[in-house]
């Protein structure tokens, strides 16, 4: 069973990249609830070692960041406009309620649009660029926003409560990759009698690729390396099988093989053979994926220091790099199942 209410505060936190202290607090607290020795390094990762860790252990990585917004300009009338921080497709965005760390405490925003009855008519009606967007908070001049503590470079996420959906589904913003943190807290369970370091990273969805991984994993010096990240479900009325390689909610983990065309990371043939031999032991449905765009924090592992034996492990999710993913309770615990016998059964060198 999933433990809703735990994913749904992981999903809930705050962690637009280079802001992810919230999701970080979060993390540290719950890895140390569960016996693990964590801390949060200079970068903002949180890194946590089991008690059997030792000097080259396995590493599993889930980003703690999500895509959001970072305000870039308040107008004398007290509007924000803002970039995108990640890669998000602008049409989400107008009308989209978002929420804004403040020092004294959190502030909440409406991304604003105008009405449909002011809008051009026919084919001239188009969906606005993210430059041509703002926030509204509410503020009546830029010296009551700056009063706020809101000023050129402060982050903004969305603000979306996760939510049940039918048939054992969930829907949250930032499923990419939270549920990933959420398995991490799960194995901090499984793996304690294991060689591993679990860690939330940072940075992921701003670089090319994970930044926060590959500084952990560079200090760590892992002997094999695992994303635990989320993988794009297209089972859906938009997307055809042949687009998405068939991808889908409720037919178990995906393990990635090709990210972004080749430029990211490609499944170490070893761990390949050794998730998939350890998921048809333990009857563990798997989907494979090579992918053109996208990739994990694997892509930035693979290469650090002399190589490290790299693969992505992903849960089918929905819609991500929107404001609302959806996946599967069934893939998330089928996808810790995995990662937690896979770990178990790891060959020693
Ligand atoms: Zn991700």
């Amino acid at each position: 069973m999933v433990e809703f209410a735990l994913l749904a505060k992981l999903t809930e936190a705050f962690g637009v990249p280079s802001e992810e202290h919230e999701i970080a607090k979060l993390m540290e607290a719950e890895f140390k609830k569960r016996g693990w020795h964590a801390e949060t390094d200079r970068f903002g990762s949180v890194v946590a070692k089991s008690p059997k860790c030792k000097t080259s252990p396995i590493m599993i990585a889930a980003h703690m960041d999500e895509i959001g917004l970072m305000v870039k300009f308040v107008s004398d009338k007290g509007f924000l406009r803002f970039i995108k921080v990640g890669s998000i497709d602008d049409r989400v965005l107008p009308n989209q309620r978002v929420v804004i760390p403040t020092p004294d405490g959190k502030i909440y925003g409406v991304i604003g649009h105008k009405p449909p009855h002011m809008q051009k008519k026919g084919g001239e009606r188009r969906a606005p660029e993210a430059k041509d967007l703002f926030i509204d908070i509410g503020a009546k001049s830029r010296k009551e926003v700056e009063k706020l503590g809101v000023r050129i470079g402060t982050p903004v996420g969305f603000d979306i409560p996760a939510r049940h959906l039918q048939g054992g589904r969930i829907t949250a913003k930032a499923l990419d990759d939270r549920a990933g943190c959420y398995g991490l807290l799960k194995l901090a369970e499984t793996l304690k009698g294991e060689d591993v370091v679990l860690v939330g990273s940072v940075q992921e969805e701003v670089s090319m690729f994970g930044k926060g991984a590959a500084l952990s994993a560079y200090r760590l010096q892992p002997r094999a390396f695992v994303a635990l990240d989320t993988a794009i479900a297209g089972d859906h009325p938009e997307i055809t099988d042949e687009e998405s390689g068939g991808i889908g909610l409720d037919k178990g983990p995906v393990i990635t093989l090709v990210e972004a065309a080749g430029m990211g990371n490609v499944a170490d043939r070893q761990m390949r053979e050794h998730f998939m031999a350890v998921a048809k032991r333990a009857k563990i449905p798997i989907q494979l994926e090579v992918i053109e765009g996208g990739a994990t924090d694997a892509a930035s592992v693979y290469s650090v220091r002399g190589g490290i034996p790299s693969i992505a492990l992903g849960i089918p999710t929905r819609y991500i790099h929107s404001n609302v993913g959806v996946c599967a309770a069934r893939d998330i615990e089928q996808t810790i199942e995995l990662m937690e016998r896979a770990v178990k059964t790891f060959p020693k060198k």
